[in-house]
């Protein structure tokens, strides 16, 4: 087994068990390691600090699966880990059947993302460890869970940073015709071969919920609305109306089909394929406003280095959601950038408030669902951040 000592000083993070050391806080071992190969990882002294997974074409060079000296990181630390990340949501009501079972480093295993909606399990390998661990994965998954299907979607651009290839496709089972999910009673189909990310995003359940209870008798604006998640919540939650905006016509496709599955007035819902940054100035050039506008964009910035852009984007959006609210109306605004911090959105945001002359109040914080838990020795996982404010 190959041995990697870590620079004296640069062992502080593993000592805090952050699942991460990058490639500035080694000197490369004698021999390279595969990829994905486990090492055993040790401070200048020779103090045991953990056993990792290397990945020699990422900056980020080792991902910890363990601080314990005494464990094997074998089969049946795999089959711990996901039994473990299974079991700590046995206890948690969803309100569905679809939830995320393993949530990456803060499950214990960096790089390893599952998602299950219903009968078929999503799997994303995000990092070389778990790219070569990927049989063990998934018999282990399947036996866990008892799935009927398990699919791969390990097409996200951070596996070339980790110089893997994209790759997606069936793993096991079989999948069926359709992959039907209920959330909080509305039903929603999910495309996990060709849907975006593993195929729903989980992360808003709860959100999506909240914002159903704010819709009673409302005009709702639901922008980068995706498959129409917010969009029935708030058909739900008794909107009278719910224009929907989306650069996707894939994804407006499916929201239709999701309105089609579910028992709701259809038409007080209204889909527009279209960029959100023109298309709200347009909505303000014609006059219109809302009682709930809902802001859940993609990932603008994806690490520290795009948020001065990413500023800039957020800071546009809400500015003219903003001006198209009407008095006592809510906005829902999000953020799913890992390099925005809570406090630099908030900021951000209040920067819109002022140069839309709106007298906006905070009165509530959005996270991820409780099926994505944050470990508190990884904070760069705390991606979803949101507000719900209420102008004045
Ligand atoms: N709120 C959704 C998830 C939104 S994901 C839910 O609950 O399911 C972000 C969405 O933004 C994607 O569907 C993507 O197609 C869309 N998008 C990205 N850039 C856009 C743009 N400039 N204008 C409109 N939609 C955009």
């Amino acid at each position: 087994m190959h041995v990697v000592k870590i620079n004296p000083g640069r062992e502080k993070s593993a000592l805090h068990r952050h699942p991460w050391l990058f490639s500035g806080a080694m000197n490369p071992p004698a021999g390279t390691p595969g990829s994905g190969e486990t090492v055993r990882v040790l401070d200048t002294n020779g103090r045991f600090l953990g056993w990792a997974a290397w990945s020699g074409e990422s900056q980020i060079r080792l991902r910890f699966w363990s601080f314990d000296e005494r464990e094997t990181i074998d089969r049946d630390f795999f089959r711990r880990r996901l039994s473990r990340a299974i079991e700590l949501r046995s206890g948690m009501d969803h309100a569905s059947n679809a939830m995320r079972l393993v949530n990456g480093e803060s499950d214990g295993l960096p790089g390893l993302v599952v998602d299950r909606y219903g009968e078929v399990l999503v799997m994303q390998l995000l990092a070389a460890g778990p790219e070569s661990w990927r049989d063990v994965l998934c018999d282990e998954l399947l036996a866990l869970t008892g799935a009927q299907a398990i699919y791969e979607r390990s097409d996200a651009d951070v596996r070339e940073l980790e110089g893997l290839p994209l790759r997606s496709g069936l793993l096991r089972g079989e999948l069926p015709a359709v992959t039907d999910i209920t959330e909080h009673g509305l039903r929603y189909r999910v495309n996990v071969a060709a849907g975006q990310k593993t195929g729903f995003y989980l992360d808003q359940r709860a959100n999506r919920h909240r914002i159903g209870s704010l819709a009673n008798g409302a005009d709702v604006l639901n922008c980068f609305c995706y498959t129409g998640g917010f969009s029935l919540a708030a058909l739900r939650g008794g909107a009278r109306s719910v224009l929907s905006v989306d650069s996707s016509g894939d994804a407006l496709d499916a929201a239709r089909v999701n309105l089609s599955l579910n028992d709701l007035p259809s038409e007080r819902a209204t889909w527009k394929e279209a960029d959100v940054f023109q298309y709200l100035r347009r909505l303000r050039d014609e006059g219109r406003s809302y009682d709930v506008i809902v802001l859940d964009p993609p990932k603008f910035a994806p690490t520290a280095q795009h948020v001065e852009r990413a500023s800039r984007a957020y800071k546009d959006i809400n500015l003219w959601a903003m001006k198209l609210l009407r008095p006592g109306g809510h906005l829902a605004t999000f953020t799913c950038s890992g390099g925005m911090t809570a406090d630099l959105f908030q900021k951000v945001v209040a920067g819109s408030a002022w140069d839309a002359k709106a007298d906006m109040q905070m009165v509530g914080r959005f996270t991820a669902d409780t099926d994505h838990p944050v470990s508190l020795n990884f904070p760069e996982g705390d991606y979803l951040k949101g507000l719900l404010l209420r102008k004045a």
